[in-house]
């Protein structure tokens, strides 16, 4: 493989990418992007990133997952129920060999998210259903964390989960190498720019632990502009600047971490 890079968390089926995907996707291949891993949120998205893999084979490597929020952003956001499984499962199982991993999935208990116990309970259900999905696929997993680093990392080590990216991971450093001592990955969008927040954090975790992401369309530099795949770079500069390396060794190494990681997506 030569000098790429892995866009580990991105949502190219976000209709935000209908109007102008073709232009989108040349701007991602122009940027050295050689797989975007597609995670989707709700089962609704699904067909749309198996499309997406038929028109790009080379480029977009899909996984399914079902998000702990739903209705993501909206007013009729709301967590994740068990109930949600049932039209998701399915799919899962009969798209098997088509899936890089599954996601994304986790958990986010920020308050005014998950404002009950219930929601969180609910969530939690759904996690763990998902991550013993995962295994019986023998799949890595693509997980969101939100106001719950620790419950999250706790959770898949119980399960037995030793392939797994945590994306824009925001918890405390020795949450963040309790993950990195059972193997884990931890990816960071371009928004981590914005200020010096994460640096400390990006600093402890060992390069052959970190992956490259953009979550297009959100998490951008700029807050309200809608992000794309072809950004990637400015998250792996700003990683090297963070870590004292060449802007080539982040490349390098996290695109390697990513083939490692998602072994199905390296062919
Ligand atoms: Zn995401």
């Amino acid at each position: 493989m030569d000098f790429a890079f892995v866009d580990c968390h991105c949502h190219i089926s976000a209709t935000e990418f209908q109007l102008d995907l073709q232009d989108v996707i040349h701007r991602t291949r122009q940027a050295g992007v050689k797989t975007l891993v597609a995670v989707t949120e709700e089962v609704e998205e699904f067909p749309r990133v198996l499309q997406l893999q038929e028109s790009y084979p080379d480029l977009v490597a899909p996984c399914f997952g079902l998000h702990p929020l739903q209705a993501g952003g909206g007013p009729a956001q709301r967590s994740v129920k068990p109930q949600d499984l049932d039209a998701a499962l399915p799919h899962f199982y009969s798209h098997r060999e088509r899936l890089v991993a599954i996601g994304e999935i986790g958990l986010d208990f920020t308050p005014w998210c998950a404002p009950t116990q219930q929601d969180r309970d609910d969530q939690m259900k759904v996690f763990i259903r998902q991550l013993d999905v995962a295994l019986e696929l023998d799949l890595p997993v693509n997980i969101h964390s939100r106001s719950a680093a620790k419950v999250t990392i706790d959770t898949m080590r119980q399960q037995g989960i030793s392939r797994a990216l945590l994306h824009n991971f925001a918890g405390k450093p020795s949450v963040a190498l309790e993950g990195v001592k059972a193997g884990y990955f931890f990816s960071f969008p371009p928004a981590v720019c914005r200020n010096q927040q994460r640096d400390k954090l990006i600093r402890q975790i060992p390069l052959e632990h970190v992956c490259l992401e953009t979550d297009s369309p959100a998490l951008g530099l700029h807050r309200h502009e809608r992000n794309e795949p072809a950004n990637i770079a400015v998250s792996c500069c700003y990683i090297a600047k963070v870590k004292g390396l060449s802007p080539h060794t982040v490349q390098l190494v996290t695109a390697q971490n990513a083939y490692r990681l998602f072994s199905r997506a390296s062919q």
